[in-house]
């Protein structure tokens, strides 16, 4: 039986019994098969857009006797799913920007679905801001460590079933002391500034590294729109320190 990293175990429990999935970019088909072995799926496709992780799919499901249930589809994105025949899509281990894109490219066989659970390994706000546009609302949000890396993942249904609205879920406001607007709801997760864990101050602390680089190496050059984009980011970092040192002051002793 198939044991799943943390990170794949954290999306198999967002999985609903006896859902029909299909789980995009599935690589080795870790997560299909895992949940096919356990009887929690009744139906799973695993797309590939690429040959070699096609077959190493197809083989891992083969050797894990789930033939029945789980099978291995060459091809771009949603069009390996044919309409109504997923309620469940799984999009993991990407971009933001290319889960965006993937999403948007299948939005015509995204009627049936009930449930998106994505994680990007970047570009959660690029993921957001596409759920936002196409009227998918977050139901929960949870962000994990494994390997030295520090991951996003997001769960969602459409807004019309959801229980809180996207105005709502993104609507400006006081959270510890500090006003979070729009876009900082969308670059930090709704959810996750409200119960703010270790590992999301940490990957804060982490941005902010970057940028910092980034604004020395702007440093270097005298062109305007460096100096621009150095000042942006300069305000930007300013914002992100003023709601790590407002949300840690306030961070519930538990977790
Ligand atoms: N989802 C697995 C996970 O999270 O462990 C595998 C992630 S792996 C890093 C990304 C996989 O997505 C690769 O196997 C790649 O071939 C596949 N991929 C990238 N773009 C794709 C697309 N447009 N459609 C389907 N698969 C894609």
């Amino acid at each position: 039986m198939i044991k799943l990293s943390k990170r794949l175990q954290t999306i198999a429990d967002l999985v609903p019994p006896g859902s029909r999935i299909a789980d995009i970019g599935s690589d080795h088909a870790l997560l299909p098969t895992y949940l096919a072995e356990r009887g929690i799926i009744a139906f799973g496709i695993a797309g590939e857009v690429n040959e070699g992780p096609f077959h190493a799919a197809d083989k891992q499901i083969h050797e894990a006797g789930v033939r029945h249930v789980v099978e291995a589809r060459l091809g771009n994105g949603l069009q390996v799913v044919s309409e109504g025949e997923v309620g469940v899509v799984t999009i993991a281990g990407m971009g933001g920007s290319l889960i965006a894109s993937i999403l948007e490219a299948g939005r015509s066989k995204l009627f049936s679905v009930n449930r998106l659970i994505l994680q990007p390994n970047v570009g959660e706000d690029q993921v957001r801001e596409w759920l936002i546009a196409n009227h998918w609302s977050l139901t929960e949000e949870h962000i994990l460590e494994e390997d030295g890396k520090i991951y996003e993942i997001l769960c969602a249904v459409p807004e019309k079933a959801a229980v809180v609205s996207n105005d709502r879920l993104y609507e400006p406001r006081m959270i510890g002391g500090v006003r979070l607007s729009r876009r900082r709801l969308v670059k930090m997760g709704p959810y996750l500034v409200e119960r703010p864990v270790d590992v999301w101050f940490k990957k804060w602390e982490l941005e902010l590294d970057k940028m910092e680089m980034i604004c020395r190496q702007l440093g270097k050059s005298n062109l305007p729109a460096s100096r621009e984009k150095e000042h942006e980011l300069r305000e930007e970092m300013n914002e992100i320190r003023e709601v790590l040192r407002c949300l840690q002051k306030d961070k519930p002793l538990f977790k």
